[in-house]
Protein backbone atom coordinates (compact mmCIF):
# COMPACT_ATOMS: atom_id res chain seq x y z
CA UNK A 1 0.00 0.00 0.00
CA UNK A 2 1.32 3.49 -0.76
CA UNK A 3 1.98 6.00 1.99
CA UNK A 4 2.88 9.44 1.47
CA UNK A 5 4.53 11.55 3.55
CA UNK A 6 4.46 15.33 2.10
CA UNK A 7 6.89 17.74 3.09
CA UNK A 8 6.49 21.14 3.23
CA UNK A 9 2.88 20.84 2.35
CA UNK A 10 1.44 23.87 3.81
CA UNK A 11 3.20 25.98 0.90
CA UNK A 12 2.19 27.05 -2.46
CA UNK A 13 2.38 23.83 -4.16
CA UNK A 14 2.24 21.56 -1.51
CA UNK A 15 -1.12 23.07 -0.68
CA UNK A 16 -2.93 21.79 -3.92
CA UNK A 17 -0.31 18.70 -5.06
CA UNK A 18 -1.86 16.87 -1.84
CA UNK A 19 -5.40 17.20 -2.80
CA UNK A 20 -4.28 16.09 -6.51
CA UNK A 21 -2.33 12.96 -4.23
CA UNK A 22 -5.70 12.40 -2.44
CA UNK A 23 -7.15 11.98 -5.15
CA UNK A 24 -5.04 9.30 -6.49
CA UNK A 25 -4.21 7.08 -3.43
CA UNK A 26 -6.89 8.55 -1.22
CA UNK A 27 -6.62 11.03 1.36
CA UNK A 28 -5.93 8.64 4.56
CA UNK A 29 -2.99 7.81 2.71
CA UNK A 30 -1.34 11.00 2.26
CA UNK A 31 0.49 12.48 5.34
CA UNK A 32 0.68 15.86 5.34
CA UNK A 33 3.56 17.80 7.36
CA UNK A 34 5.06 21.19 7.45
CA UNK A 35 7.22 23.48 10.11
CA UNK A 36 4.32 25.87 10.20
CA UNK A 37 1.33 24.23 12.33
CA UNK A 38 -1.39 26.43 10.92
CA UNK A 39 -0.36 25.21 7.47
CA UNK A 40 -3.09 22.37 8.28
CA UNK A 41 -5.41 24.91 8.36
CA UNK A 42 -5.58 24.86 4.10
CA UNK A 43 -5.28 20.82 4.33
CA UNK A 44 -8.62 20.37 5.29
CA UNK A 45 -9.43 16.45 5.80
CA UNK A 46 -5.50 15.50 6.07
CA UNK A 47 -3.24 13.69 8.45
CA UNK A 48 -1.48 17.01 9.65
CA UNK A 49 1.93 17.03 11.72
CA UNK A 50 3.74 19.43 12.46
CA UNK A 51 7.23 18.94 11.50
CA UNK A 52 10.91 20.39 11.14
CA UNK A 53 12.64 18.44 8.17
CA UNK A 54 16.00 19.55 9.44
CA UNK A 55 15.47 16.81 12.63
CA UNK A 56 16.44 13.70 11.20
CA UNK A 57 15.12 11.92 14.68
CA UNK A 58 11.35 13.51 14.05
CA UNK A 59 11.45 12.50 10.57
CA UNK A 60 12.29 8.51 11.10
CA UNK A 61 9.52 8.92 13.73
CA UNK A 62 7.28 10.12 11.31
CA UNK A 63 8.07 7.72 8.94
CA UNK A 64 7.63 4.88 11.38
CA UNK A 65 4.39 5.84 12.91
CA UNK A 66 2.60 6.25 9.93
CA UNK A 67 4.58 3.66 7.67
CA UNK A 68 5.43 5.47 4.74
CA UNK A 69 6.49 4.13 1.61
CA UNK A 70 7.19 7.41 -0.50
CA UNK A 71 8.33 11.08 0.04
CA UNK A 72 7.13 14.50 -1.60
CA UNK A 73 9.76 16.86 0.05
CA UNK A 74 8.74 20.53 -0.96
CA UNK A 75 10.31 22.28 1.94
CA UNK A 76 12.53 24.81 0.81
CA UNK A 77 13.81 28.60 1.57
CA UNK A 78 13.01 30.41 -2.23
CA UNK A 79 15.10 32.21 -4.49
CA UNK A 80 14.36 36.10 -3.13
CA UNK A 81 14.20 34.76 0.48
CA UNK A 82 17.18 32.86 0.53
CA UNK A 83 19.47 35.84 -0.13
CA UNK A 84 18.28 37.61 2.36
CA UNK A 85 20.22 34.92 4.50
CA UNK A 86 22.25 32.70 2.70
CA UNK A 87 23.69 30.31 5.21
CA UNK A 88 19.80 29.72 6.59
CA UNK A 89 18.83 28.84 3.24
CA UNK A 90 21.93 26.42 2.73
CA UNK A 91 21.28 25.01 5.61
CA UNK A 92 18.07 24.09 5.41
CA UNK A 93 17.58 23.45 1.90
CA UNK A 94 20.32 21.03 2.05
CA UNK A 95 20.05 19.36 5.67
CA UNK A 96 16.32 18.33 5.03
CA UNK A 97 17.05 16.76 1.39
CA UNK A 98 19.89 14.70 3.12
CA UNK A 99 17.64 13.90 5.97
CA UNK A 100 15.10 12.91 3.50
CA UNK A 101 18.00 10.97 0.86
CA UNK A 102 19.29 9.22 4.04
CA UNK A 103 15.46 8.69 5.56
CA UNK A 104 14.50 6.62 2.24
CA UNK A 105 18.15 4.79 1.97
CA UNK A 106 17.40 3.24 5.38
CA UNK A 107 14.09 2.56 4.68
CA UNK A 108 14.25 1.26 1.59
CA UNK A 109 11.25 3.94 -0.01
CA UNK A 110 9.61 2.82 -3.20
CA UNK A 111 9.78 6.56 -4.42
CA UNK A 112 11.07 10.31 -3.36
CA UNK A 113 10.09 13.69 -5.11
CA UNK A 114 12.02 16.76 -5.11
CA UNK A 115 11.67 19.42 -6.95
CA UNK A 116 14.83 21.36 -8.13
CA UNK A 117 14.41 24.84 -9.72
CA UNK A 118 15.02 26.93 -13.18
CA UNK A 119 17.35 28.83 -10.62
CA UNK A 120 19.90 25.91 -10.94
CA UNK A 121 20.78 27.91 -14.23
CA UNK A 122 23.41 31.15 -14.15
CA UNK A 123 24.50 33.93 -16.38
CA UNK A 124 26.75 31.97 -18.99
CA UNK A 125 23.96 29.46 -19.70
CA UNK A 126 22.36 29.86 -22.77
CA UNK A 127 19.11 32.35 -22.37
CA UNK A 128 16.59 30.52 -25.13
CA UNK A 129 15.86 26.79 -25.57
CA UNK A 130 18.17 26.44 -22.35
CA UNK A 131 19.57 22.44 -22.76
CA UNK A 132 18.58 20.09 -20.12
CA UNK A 133 22.56 19.42 -19.90
CA UNK A 134 25.37 22.00 -20.24
CA UNK A 135 26.89 24.76 -18.17
CA UNK A 136 25.21 25.76 -14.92
CA UNK A 137 26.44 28.08 -13.18
CA UNK A 138 23.83 29.73 -10.53
CA UNK A 139 24.15 32.75 -8.51
CA UNK A 140 21.66 32.50 -5.61
CA UNK A 141 22.06 30.24 -2.82
CA UNK A 142 19.17 29.12 -3.92
CA UNK A 143 20.29 27.81 -6.66
CA UNK A 144 23.36 26.56 -5.80
CA UNK A 145 21.19 24.39 -3.28
CA UNK A 146 18.80 23.13 -5.75
CA UNK A 147 22.25 22.17 -8.43
CA UNK A 148 24.13 20.30 -5.27
CA UNK A 149 20.62 18.50 -4.39
CA UNK A 150 20.76 17.60 -8.24
CA UNK A 151 24.09 16.17 -7.78
CA UNK A 152 23.08 14.40 -4.27
CA UNK A 153 19.84 13.08 -6.16
CA UNK A 154 21.91 11.36 -8.33
CA UNK A 155 24.43 10.29 -6.08
CA UNK A 156 21.87 8.33 -4.19
CA UNK A 157 20.49 6.95 -6.93
CA UNK A 158 23.45 5.74 -8.68
CA UNK A 159 25.06 4.25 -4.77
CA UNK A 160 22.34 3.49 -2.88
CA UNK A 161 19.25 2.69 -5.95
CA UNK A 162 17.48 5.13 -4.18
CA UNK A 163 14.59 5.98 -7.00
CA UNK A 164 14.68 9.79 -6.23
CA UNK A 165 12.88 12.03 -9.35
CA UNK A 166 12.86 15.44 -10.00
CA UNK A 167 11.84 18.41 -12.00
CA UNK A 168 12.93 21.94 -12.44
CA UNK A 169 10.10 23.50 -12.21
CA UNK A 170 9.86 27.45 -14.11
CA UNK A 171 7.74 30.05 -11.83
CA UNK A 172 4.65 28.65 -10.46
CA UNK A 173 1.32 30.71 -10.75
CA UNK A 174 -1.78 29.06 -9.11
CA UNK A 175 -4.64 31.12 -7.41
CA UNK A 176 -5.21 28.98 -4.24
CA UNK A 177 -2.77 30.26 -2.25
CA UNK A 178 -0.02 32.65 -1.77
CA UNK A 179 3.68 32.03 -2.98
CA UNK A 180 6.52 31.83 -0.60
CA UNK A 181 9.49 34.12 -1.48
CA UNK A 182 10.35 33.82 -4.99
CA UNK A 183 11.34 35.93 -8.12
CA UNK A 184 8.36 34.67 -10.23
CA UNK A 185 5.95 35.62 -7.37
CA UNK A 186 4.87 38.88 -9.24
CA UNK A 187 3.38 36.71 -11.70
CA UNK A 188 0.82 35.80 -8.57
CA UNK A 189 0.44 39.16 -6.70
CA UNK A 190 -0.35 40.95 -10.26
CA UNK A 191 -3.83 39.18 -10.27
CA UNK A 192 -4.73 40.25 -6.71
CA UNK A 193 -4.02 44.09 -7.86
CA UNK A 194 -6.02 43.64 -10.76
CA UNK A 195 -9.19 42.14 -9.43
CA UNK A 196 -8.86 44.74 -6.49
CA UNK A 197 -8.60 47.47 -9.02
CA UNK A 198 -5.10 48.64 -7.75
CA UNK A 199 -2.00 49.93 -9.45
CA UNK A 200 0.30 46.98 -9.57
CA UNK A 201 3.93 47.78 -8.44
CA UNK A 202 6.30 45.36 -10.40
CA UNK A 203 9.31 44.24 -8.99
CA UNK A 204 11.10 43.19 -12.47
CA UNK A 205 11.29 45.52 -15.57
CA UNK A 206 8.84 45.40 -17.91
CA UNK A 207 10.49 43.40 -20.34
CA UNK A 208 12.31 40.42 -18.30
CA UNK A 209 11.24 37.10 -19.76
CA UNK A 210 10.61 34.11 -17.59
CA UNK A 211 9.47 30.56 -17.91
CA UNK A 212 6.29 29.79 -16.03
CA UNK A 213 3.74 27.47 -15.61
CA UNK A 214 0.31 27.00 -14.15
CA UNK A 215 -0.26 25.13 -11.26
CA UNK A 216 -2.68 22.44 -12.86
CA UNK A 217 0.38 22.02 -15.18
CA UNK A 218 3.06 21.21 -12.44
CA UNK A 219 0.97 19.31 -10.63
CA UNK A 220 0.66 16.91 -14.05
CA UNK A 221 4.03 16.95 -14.52
CA UNK A 222 4.68 16.03 -10.95
CA UNK A 223 2.17 13.27 -10.97
CA UNK A 224 3.14 12.22 -14.84
CA UNK A 225 6.93 11.97 -13.69
CA UNK A 226 5.82 9.70 -10.12
CA UNK A 227 3.68 7.52 -12.47
CA UNK A 228 6.68 6.71 -14.89
CA UNK A 229 8.17 3.20 -14.44
CA UNK A 230 11.48 3.64 -13.38
CA UNK A 231 13.16 2.65 -16.46
CA UNK A 232 11.69 5.44 -18.23
CA UNK A 233 13.17 8.00 -15.63
CA UNK A 234 16.34 8.37 -17.66
CA UNK A 235 17.88 11.60 -15.99
CA UNK A 236 18.37 11.31 -12.41
CA UNK A 237 19.34 14.65 -11.57
CA UNK A 238 16.46 17.19 -12.53
CA UNK A 239 14.20 17.22 -15.63
CA UNK A 240 13.40 20.48 -17.27
CA UNK A 241 10.13 20.86 -18.23
CA UNK A 242 8.62 24.19 -19.60
CA UNK A 243 4.89 25.73 -20.69
CA UNK A 244 4.85 29.52 -21.03
CA UNK A 245 7.63 32.08 -21.04
CA UNK A 246 6.26 35.65 -20.94
CA UNK A 247 7.47 39.16 -19.30
CA UNK A 248 5.36 41.36 -17.25
CA UNK A 249 4.24 43.70 -20.05
CA UNK A 250 2.84 40.52 -21.58
CA UNK A 251 0.76 38.99 -18.50
CA UNK A 252 -0.54 42.40 -18.11
CA UNK A 253 -1.91 42.79 -21.37
CA UNK A 254 -3.15 39.36 -21.36
CA UNK A 255 -5.07 40.25 -18.14
CA UNK A 256 -6.53 43.56 -19.56
CA UNK A 257 -7.60 41.76 -22.52
CA UNK A 258 -10.24 40.22 -20.34
CA UNK A 259 -11.44 43.29 -19.62
CA UNK A 260 -9.84 44.18 -16.16
CA UNK A 261 -8.71 47.34 -15.80
CA UNK A 262 -5.61 47.96 -13.79
CA UNK A 263 -2.41 50.24 -14.12
CA UNK A 264 1.04 48.70 -13.95
CA UNK A 265 4.17 50.73 -12.95
CA UNK A 266 8.04 48.81 -12.85
CA UNK A 267 10.47 49.86 -9.64
CA UNK A 268 12.88 47.05 -9.98
CA UNK A 269 14.20 45.50 -6.82
CA UNK A 270 17.15 43.10 -6.32
CA UNK A 271 14.85 40.48 -7.37
CA UNK A 272 15.90 41.47 -11.06
CA UNK A 273 19.34 40.67 -11.25
CA UNK A 274 18.05 37.33 -10.11
CA UNK A 275 15.77 37.00 -13.09
CA UNK A 276 18.40 38.34 -15.38
CA UNK A 277 20.63 35.58 -14.35
CA UNK A 278 17.98 32.84 -15.35
CA UNK A 279 16.29 31.73 -18.99
CA UNK A 280 14.31 33.09 -20.67
CA UNK A 281 12.75 29.62 -21.99
CA UNK A 282 13.72 26.34 -21.36
CA UNK A 283 14.20 23.17 -23.85
CA UNK A 284 11.99 20.14 -22.45
CA UNK A 285 12.17 17.72 -25.01
CA UNK A 286 14.24 15.04 -22.87
CA UNK A 287 11.07 15.13 -20.59
CA UNK A 288 8.61 14.94 -23.23
CA UNK A 289 10.17 11.81 -25.30
CA UNK A 290 11.25 10.31 -21.94
CA UNK A 291 8.29 10.12 -19.93
CA UNK A 292 5.52 11.81 -22.17
CA UNK A 293 5.31 15.55 -20.64
CA UNK A 294 3.34 18.01 -22.40
CA UNK A 295 1.83 20.83 -20.87
CA UNK A 296 -2.04 22.10 -21.38
CA UNK A 297 -2.20 25.67 -20.33
CA UNK A 298 -1.02 28.87 -22.65
CA UNK A 299 -0.95 32.55 -21.47
CA UNK A 300 -4.34 33.19 -22.65
CA UNK A 301 -5.87 29.84 -21.13
CA UNK A 302 -4.19 30.49 -17.74
CA UNK A 303 -5.36 34.18 -17.31
CA UNK A 304 -8.79 33.09 -17.87
CA UNK A 305 -8.88 30.73 -15.73
CA UNK A 306 -7.44 32.53 -12.81
CA UNK A 307 -9.52 35.33 -13.30
CA UNK A 308 -12.80 32.77 -12.97
CA UNK A 309 -11.81 31.30 -10.02
CA UNK A 310 -9.19 33.73 -7.92
CA UNK A 311 -12.57 35.61 -6.47
CA UNK A 312 -13.88 33.14 -4.63
CA UNK A 313 -10.36 32.87 -2.77
CA UNK A 314 -9.42 36.33 -2.19
CA UNK A 315 -11.72 36.37 1.17
CA UNK A 316 -9.35 33.89 2.20
CA UNK A 317 -5.85 35.51 2.20
P1 LIG B 1 6.65 27.62 -0.22
O1 LIG B 1 7.68 28.52 0.36
O2 LIG B 1 5.33 28.16 -0.59
O3 LIG B 1 6.40 26.39 0.78
C1 LIG B 1 7.42 25.75 1.46
C2 LIG B 1 6.83 25.15 2.74
O4 LIG B 1 7.89 24.51 3.45
C3 LIG B 1 6.22 26.20 3.67
O5 LIG B 1 4.89 25.83 4.00
C4 LIG B 1 7.14 26.18 4.89
O6 LIG B 1 6.46 26.41 6.11
C5 LIG B 1 7.72 24.76 4.83
N1 LIG B 1 9.00 24.64 5.51
C6 LIG B 1 10.02 25.54 5.56
N2 LIG B 1 11.02 25.05 6.30
C7 LIG B 1 10.64 23.82 6.72
C8 LIG B 1 11.26 22.84 7.53
N3 LIG B 1 12.46 23.00 8.07
N4 LIG B 1 10.59 21.67 7.75
C9 LIG B 1 9.36 21.49 7.22
N5 LIG B 1 8.71 22.40 6.46
C10 LIG B 1 9.36 23.55 6.22
O7 LIG B 1 7.35 26.90 -1.46
P2 LIG B 1 6.63 26.27 -2.75
O8 LIG B 1 6.45 27.37 -3.72
O9 LIG B 1 5.47 25.46 -2.34
O10 LIG B 1 7.80 25.35 -3.30
C11 LIG B 1 7.79 23.95 -3.08
C12 LIG B 1 9.05 23.36 -3.72
O11 LIG B 1 9.03 23.64 -5.13
C13 LIG B 1 10.36 23.94 -3.19
O12 LIG B 1 11.34 22.95 -3.15
C14 LIG B 1 10.74 24.96 -4.23
O13 LIG B 1 12.12 25.18 -4.28
C15 LIG B 1 10.23 24.30 -5.50
N6 LIG B 1 9.97 25.28 -6.57
C16 LIG B 1 8.96 26.19 -6.43
C17 LIG B 1 8.76 27.13 -7.43
C18 LIG B 1 7.67 28.17 -7.33
O14 LIG B 1 7.56 29.02 -8.22
N7 LIG B 1 6.84 28.16 -6.30
C19 LIG B 1 9.58 27.12 -8.58
C20 LIG B 1 10.61 26.20 -8.66
C21 LIG B 1 10.78 25.26 -7.64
Amino acid sequence: MTRILVIGAGGQLGSELCFALAEEYGQKNIITSDLNPKAQNTLEGFVFETLDATDQVALHALISKYQVTQIYHLAAILSAKGEENPMWAWDLNMRTLFNVLEAARNYKLEKVYWPSSIAVFGPQTPKNDTPQFGEKDPTTVYGISKLAGERWCEYYFLKYGVDVRSLRYPGLIGYKSLPGGGTTDYAVDIFHKALQGETFTCFLKADTALPMMYMPDAIKATLDLMRAPAEQVKVRGSYNVSAISFTPEEIYQAIRKQGVNFSIDYQPDFRQGIADSWPDAIDDSKARADWGWSPDYDLDMMVKDILAHLPAYMLKF
